[in-house]
């Protein structure tokens, strides 16, 4: 539980919030009809009698939707209803051309369920519900408000939590979980810039011991940075307002929205202009059934799930909490690793090269580049990982060949041979790197005399920068220190 002292008064506050998460579902076409759900389209040209809202025209349900949903469900461990059914949220607005989005309210397709974060604490799911997205006003292009329905009609699924959640950092980690689940098992991009994902914020704060006070609502969080700024700005803003003595400044119920550049939440809508949605069910749609056997063929057909994997790794491959967490974090990532060790055999070895050069390279790209984009396969890393083990080239000419091989295409032995990078063994040449490494070092030879052990290191060093990465440190080192002890 986080505990919030205030600075004006000492008083401890406690923060309560939950989330509300919007992801647009990947399927080919919208929830009810069969326009395109795809991003980026020339505005109003993915429309169609339904999902604009003509009269007469009738929603039929897209099936890939509920395979989709379903699947978030089970991997959130939700309880799915053998039932559910569709309603109409009524409210009037330009994006909204039926007058009503279809949504589900008593009777949503799961319930429960939640994620676990890092430390162990759950954060527990109430449900999930399916509904249909509206189009996008657009405000800020001229004078006028502009409507593009292309949005109108796409599958989303909302996620709410209990309120669970304390503090700005467990709401961060909540998120990014939740987006590596639903990127894991392919239901959503959940790509916030493109709006698939989508997240509000409910947030109010209590004194030890003392009800909750006023809830209030934030809207408008375009990254889970802002979600995190908005929070920390937010729980701030309402215990000052609590410890007011002027009672017309205390927080009433409204929703705010974040202002990124002030990094400040303001006003959006009061109390009294909340909506009565009149929420009846749909009679265009049949209930929607699910069987216990759709179920468990979803729950067998589920990949090995984020947290799963990053257990595996740590286990199974010994590897640092930290490379786990990395690798596991993109199921192209993780199949990429799991490919690699089997071709290379060398678990830590393969991870390094993966999170230190592949995805540092893959990040300078962008951050829509894939893996698969660089053009090294995993094989190729794999043979890459065990030139080096077989002493064939050496750790630093190691990176030249990758960054070679990511620029050409080519697989590393061709490269080894054109570059010239095949790790030296000669013992005559490096005798003479070496020689030349110990000239004027007669400290450095003293105090590797006195069992001085890492004077040595730069000694190496030297070797290494004289022969351009190729000498074999180990035999380097060997010479070395010979030549010490032969030394005078
Ligand atoms: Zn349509």
């Amino acid at each position: 539980m986080t505990r919030v002292i205030s600075k004006q008064s000492g008083q401890t506050w406690f923060p309560v919030i939950g989330l509300e998460v919007h992801c647009q579902l990947r399927t080919r076409t919208k929830l009810f009809c069969g326009c395109a759900n795809e991003f980026g389209a020339e505005p109003n040209t993915q429309v169609c009698p339904v999902c604009s809202g003509q009269p007469g025209a009738l929603p039929v349900m897209n099936s890939r939707a509920l395979e989709l949903a379903l699947r978030a469900a089970v991997a959130l461990d939700c309880d799915v209803a053998p039932w559910s059914k569709f309603d109409r949220k009524n409210y009037f607005y330009c994006d909204l051309p039926k007058g009503y989005q279809i949504s589900q309210f008593d009777r949503p397709y799961c319930t429960g369920g939640g994620i676990e974060l890092a430390s162990g604490k759950r954060i527990a799911l109430t449900r999930i519900h399916l509904e249909d997205d509206a189009g996008k006003a657009i405000h800020d292009r001229g004078p006028d408000t502009l409507v593009d329905l292309n949005r109108a009609g796409i599958p989303l699924i909302e996620s709410v939590t209990e309120p669970d959640l304390t503090n700005a950092d467990e709401a961060f980690e909540y998120l990014t979980r939740l987006k590596e689940i639903f990127q894991y098992i392919g239901a959503s991009d959940c790509d916030m810039e493109k709006g698939s994902l989508r997240c509000d914020v409910n947030i109010s704060v209590r004194l030890e011991g003392e009800e909750l006070r006023t809830k209030v609502e934030l809207k408008n969080l375009n990254s889970f940075r802002n979600v995190k700024a908005a929070i920390d700005y937010e729980i701030q803003r309402q215990i000052e307002a609590w410890e007011n003595p002027d009672e017309t400044a205390h927080p009433v119920q409204e929703t705010r929205l974040y202002d990124t550049n002030r990094g400040v939440t303001r006003t959006m809508r009061a109390k009294e202009d909340a909506h009565d949605y009149r929420y009846f069910p749909d009679p265009d749609l049949p209930e929607l059934h699910v069987s216990a056997e759709q179920l468990e063929r979803i729950r067998r057909e589920l990949p090995e799930l984020p947290a799963a994997r990053r257990a595996r790794y740590a286990e199974q491959f010994e590897l640092s909490e930290y490379d786990a967490s990395v690798l596991a974090s993109e199921r192209e990532v993780a199949d990429y690793f799991e490919l690699a060790v089997r071709g290379s055999g060398r678990a830590k070895e393969t991870a390094n090269w993966i999170t230190n050069e592949l995805l540092s390279a893959r990040n300078e790209r962008g951050p829509e580049t894939k893996l698969e984009e660089l053009g090294v396969s995993a094989e190729a890393l794999a043979e890459m990982i065990e030139l080096i083990a077989a002493g064939t080239l050496s750790k630093s000419a190691g990176r030249k060949v990758l960054a070679a091989m990511i620029e050409t295409g080519k697989r590393a032995g061709v490269l080894v041979v054109e570059l010239g990078l095949e790790q030296v063994q000669d013992t005559g040449q490096l005798e003479e790197w070496c020689r030349a490494a110990l000239v004027g070092q007669d400290k450095a030879i003293a105090d590797i005399r006195d069992g001085q052990q890492k004077a040595i290191g730069a000694l190496i060093g030297q070797v290494m920068k004289a022969s351009a990465g190729k000498a074999d440190p180990a035999k380097a080192r060997e010479i070395l220190l010979r030549f010490v002890q032969e030394h005078g």
